[in-house]
């Protein structure tokens, strides 16, 4: 199993103008590319492959850009290759090869987003509290904890709020925790973050509900700042830290809380949330973000996996909250301010929540399996359906990237989703997964 092993890193102010040179270059390669591969979309030919976009951007490139060669080359080929794999992500969603949500075309790399470069080999060297890049230097190493073996590659991150990162990717095994007997069903919530089965309750941090009126006064502060200024970058910086520490109390609370729960149980059943379609409702979206749903299941499945745990999943359309988890009565749907209620059948009072999470641990006979999608996509099928299979591939899959275009174009018409099943257009950057991958 492939784990991520981040690690802080304190380059100094040469090797920050280094690194950002470093990322300046990969960014370049990657774009001209890019250029280059819609130049020959749009004249009907296929996408090169990445031998040649190698040769044509980076070894003849080299010899007129002479830029080019003060930094490392391999992050040069790396850059090249994700963009390889992320064509690849691309057309394998148009046809359908690739489950879940749908994937974009790739997509320009700005200056202005977080920056990345990754080594792989024997590039990098690593020290006792520094590690070795070429052409850029030794850098300070802040090691939190123990890597557990040799890595395969590492990742120099530079996020918005200008912290630098090295993220390793390392191969660990399974470790199988001491069976405890115990299956729990877990119901997550907007008012109580997660019920479980048992009757224990979890309340979420909510950090950006908290620092709501703090966000809106730098985003104001910064709309008024002129664009270039040092006082705008000040500005955006303050933003960005904001929130930084606001993803940071989130991630930290659903770490520990995933890690608590794969401790204690050893089976662990989900109900498949609709994250994206209830983050459509406006009047919720704000404080379904806030919770992280999804990031919360990312990370307890991932931990079920490296902890030798079941994860199971039920089916959405599964009535959880109608019915009676003691005499299995279904009460009709229920208002989302009913917190308890009485069943009408046998007369048991209910914690609206708690008989949720029993339902949901006493519904795995009809269990969805673990590598399911997280959620399913119909417009995946519908999209391939339309468009009859050509012979070239590119061609076949540039039908679904017009399409995309197509729909992105009519939403900023009308201002909302062309197509009720879009998925395209899911604010998930919350998720983003850090630990596991
Ligand atoms: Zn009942």
């Amino acid at each position: 199993m492939k784990s991520r092993y981040k690690y802080r890193i304190y380059p100094n102010h040469i090797q920050r103008t280094k690194l950002n040179q470093l990322f300046g270059c990969c960014r370049y390669v990657w774009n001209q590319s890019l250029v280059y591969c819609n130049q020959l979309y749009a004249g009907g030919q296929k996408k090169p492959s990445y031998v040649d976009l190698t040769k044509q951007f980076i070894t003849q490139a080299k010899k007129e850009l002479l830029w080019l060669k003060d930094v490392a080359s391999t992050p040069l080929q790396q850059s090249l290759k994700d963009l390889d794999q992320a064509y690849k992500n691309f057309f394998d969603s148009c046809t359908g090869k690739r489950k879940g949500i749908q994937v974009k075309p790739p997509q320009f790399k700005s200056r202005k987003s977080r920056q990345a470069a990754r080594f792989v080999g024997v590039n990098y060297k690593i020290g006792q509290d520094k590690i070795y890049l070429p052409k850029v230097g030794k850098i300070k190493i802040f090691w939190s904890r123990k890597l557990p073996s040799q890595p395969s590659s590492v990742t120099i991150i530079k996020d918005s709020s200008n912290r630098y990162f090295a993220s390793f990717v390392v191969e660990t095994g399974a470790e199988n925790l001491p069976k405890s007997g115990h299956s729990i069903g877990i119901d997550l919530g907007i008012s109580t973050f997660a019920t479980l089965s048992n009757s224990e309750k979890f309340e979420a941090p909510k950090p950006l509900k908290k620092n709501l009126k703090k966000l809106a006064k730098f985003q104001r502060k910064l709309a008024k700042k002129t664009p270039g200024t040092n006082r705008r970058e000040k500005a955006r910086l303050r933003v960005a830290k904001l929130h930084r520490k606001i993803q940071d109390i989130r991630t930290d609370f659903l770490h520990k809380l995933s890690t608590d729960l794969v401790r204690k149980y050893d089976v662990i059943v989900l109900e498949d949330l609709n994250v994206s379609g209830m983050v459509r409702n406006r009047k919720l979206a704000k404080a379904i973000s806030d919770l992280g749903w999804r990031q919360f299941r990312t990370l307890t499945e991932a931990k079920c996996e490296k902890y030798g745990c079941e994860f199971r999943v039920i089916d959405r359309w599964e009535p959880t909250s109608q019915k009676c988890s003691h005499c299995g009565f279904k009460g009709g749907k229920k208002e989302l301010n009913v917190r308890e209620w009485t069943c009408l059948n046998c007369g048991t009072f209910h914690d609206r929540d708690i008989n949720a999470a029993v339902n949901i641990l006493n519904t795995q006979s009809v269990l969805e399996t673990v590598n399911q999608p997280i959620t399913k996509v119909e417009t995946v099928k519908e999209t391939v359906a339309k468009n009859p299979i050509q012979l070239s591939l590119f061609e076949e899959v540039a039908e679904g990237h017009s399409e995309t275009i197509k729909r992105t174009r009519r939403k900023r018409q009308t201002g909302k989703p062309a197509d009720s099943n879009d998925v395209s257009t899911r604010p998930e950057s919350f998720v983003q997964l850090s630990l596991f991958d």
